[in-house]
């Protein structure tokens, strides 16, 4: 048994307006996540593979790479997709003050903007790395961060059959926001597997639901 909570357990304590956790729980839903893109090689093969299963998914993308690969901001948008915001250059954010830290979430904003005209996006920090004065912030900004509650490990450099067995094992709630990143051709292998299974039970793969203003 775990005594002491996780980062994940006390930040779901927080309103879901503030902090979100955990997506809509309707029954088979799903609300797979990608942070890190966009990458000119990993992103393509992931949004072929999500079209030919009817799967949305939401894309934490990092500012800098947004400026790098317009294109295919415009392919997700395009593909129904939603975005999400993964500050400007992905630093550490802990060794950043506050100022820093804003400024790398309002830059990143400004980017996505240009692509859906949206405005305002939640922010997935990079590593999780959430501070009380950013979550302060977020909240008199009325702005929302949006953390994960399905850790899918593709980071680990761990096989992906073996993370694809673990996801089977254990599966998703519904409702769970599962992490992915699309900055390696991992989360691709995993859910090669993984789609077909979903869709066969009546798992609906979707977007997070949109920012109320
Ligand atoms: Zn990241």
């Amino acid at each position: 048994m775990r005594l002491k909570p996780s980062r994940r357990q006390l930040l779901g304590l927080l309103p879901e307006r503030l902090v979100l956790v955990r997506g809509p729980r309707e029954p088979g839903a799903l609300y797979l996540t990608f942070d890190d893109g966009p990458h000119p090689e990993h992103t393509p093969r992931l949004l072929d593979l999500l079209a030919r299963h009817a799967a949305r998914a939401s894309f934490f993308l990092v500012g800098q790479r947004v400026e790098r690969h317009p294109a295919l901001v415009e392919r997700i948008v395009a593909e129904g997709h939603a975005l999400g915001n993964h500050s400007y250059s992905h630093p550490m954010f802990h060794r950043l003050g506050l100022r820093q830290q804003l400024e790398e979430v309002e830059r990143t904003d400004r980017l996505l903007a240009d692509f859906d005209g949206v405005g305002r996006y939640r922010f997935r920090p990079p590593r999780g790395s959430v501070s009380p004065s950013l979550l302060l912030a977020f909240a008199r900004r009325g702005r929302g961060i949006a953390y994960w509650s399905y850790d899918s490990l593709d980071y680990q450099s761990r096989p992906p059959e073996e993370l694809a067995a673990r996801l089977a094992r254990r599966p998703p709630a519904d409702g769970d926001i599962v992490l992915m990143h699309d900055d390696s051709g991992c989360s691709a292998q995993i859910l090669e597997r993984m789609l077909p299974a979903w869709r066969a039970t009546g798992r609906q793969l979707k977007a997070l639901p949109a920012v109320r203003a």
